[in-house]
Formats: structure tokens, C-alpha cells, sequence
């Protein structure tokens, strides 16, 4: 009896095994759209824009990213404008798991610097919304940033989207540190290899 009950739990952990190994996972499908574009530079600070800085970030995010269970999809993988509603009806009809905004921010205060992170106010998505806004900006601020708590904004984007949504704003092109880092292959390589851990 004893030997029989061994044997018929070898035989359903090898068919359960079995199993499991033929359940297709599903993907998780991310969209990061890369801010500005075209005509439109976005910050602009001695001839380094917002939108060349964003869309390199994007395509080694696209680039790195090695797990087969995650999709990454760029919304503009080019230098051309895209409108926002442009941009929201691709988001739509793809109805990922999340869409990840990138911007980068400036201001006149030269000392003011980190990262920062909105969503939107609307309740359908908020609470996946803020979870990946808050995972995101705790790795990529990383050791080398500040970062700000994630707070409420009603950017277009973040508005209509019929999915969890959330702009990651990477540091500061108007200070110097962030400037030094966001601009350099190694802070743009790492900025990305951090949005793909936080999206694990
Ligand atoms: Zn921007």
C-alpha cells in the first residue's frame, strides 16, 4: 500500500510537471513611449534635447530586455512628432499591461533634481498605476538620484489610456549631476537596465 501511494505520487508530480511545462505563460506587454519628438525637442539645454535623450533610453530598454515573458513596445522609435491622441489610440488598441511615459525634466531652480513620477487621479487603474510608478522611481533613482513621492497629474496620456499608465520623469536636464549622467552611455544603459528590474 505504502509503495503503491509513492508510486502514484511520482506519476502525478511527472504528469503535473508534464503539464504545467505545455500552459503557455502570458506575455507581459509594456509600452514606453518616448516623449516629444520632431519639432518638438521637449527640455532643451546646449543643444541636448528631451526627446533624442528619451528615445535612446527607450530603444536600450527595447534592447536589453532578455525575458521572454516581456514584451516592450516603443511608441516612436523614430525623431518625428506624434500627437498625443496619435499615441493613445496605438496604446489602446494594443491594451498593454502598462504604459511607461518617459520624460525629462527641467527647471529654472538649477539645484532642483531626481526622479519623479505622475499618474493619473482616475480609480480604474490607480492602484497598479501607483505600485509600478512607485517600484520604478525607487529603482531607478537608484543610489544616484533623488526621488519624489508619485503624485496625481492630468496629462492627456495618463488620462485616456484604458490601461495602468504612469510618466517617469528621469532627472534634470537643468542640473548638472542628472544632466551628466542622463546624457552619458552608462547612465542611459543603466536608467534602462533599471526600468526592465522594475518591471520583473
Ligand atoms: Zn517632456
Amino acid at each position: 500500500m505504502k509503495i503503491n501511494r509513492k508510486f502514484l505520487g511520482i506519476v502525478s508530480a511527472v504528469f503535473l510537471c508534464g503539464l504545467f511545462a505545455f500552459i503557455p505563460v502570458e506575455k507581459k506587454v509594456v509600452v514606453i513611449d518616448a516623449a516629444h519628438g520632431g519639432d518638438d525637442f521637449g527640455a532643451d539645454l546646449q543643444g541636448l534635447q528631451e526627446k533624442v535623450i528619451v528615445e535612446k533610453i527607450a530603444k536600450l530598454v527595447k534592447a536589453q530586455n532578455k525575458n521572454e515573458n516581456l514584451e516592450i513596445v516603443l511608441l516612436r522609435e523614430g525623431d518625428h512628432f506624434m500627437e498625443l491622441s496619435e499615441r493613445v489610440s496605438i496604446i489602446n488598441n494594443l491594451s498593454p499591461n502598462l504604459v511607461i511615459s518617459l520624460h525629462i525634466n527641467s527647471s529654472p531652480n538649477i539645484n532642483k533634481n531626481g526622479v519623479e513620477a505622475y499618474i493619473s487621479s482616475n480609480k480604474t487603474f490607480y492602484n497598479q498605476s501607483k505600485t509600478n510608478a512607485e517600484v520604478l522611481v525607487d529603482k531607478v533613482a537608484g543610489n544616484y538620484f533623488s526621488k519624489s513621492e508619485v503624485k496625481e497629474a492630468p496629462f492627456y496620456i495618463l488620462k485616456n489610456s484604458n490601461c495602468p499608465a504612469l510618466t517617469l520623469e528621469v532627472g534634470y536636464l537643468s542640473n548638472v549631476n542628472d544632466r551628466n549622467y542622463i546624457t552619458s552611455e552608462k547612465g542611459q544603459s543603466e536608467i534602462a537596465a533599471k526600468i526592465l528590474e522594475s518591471l520583473k
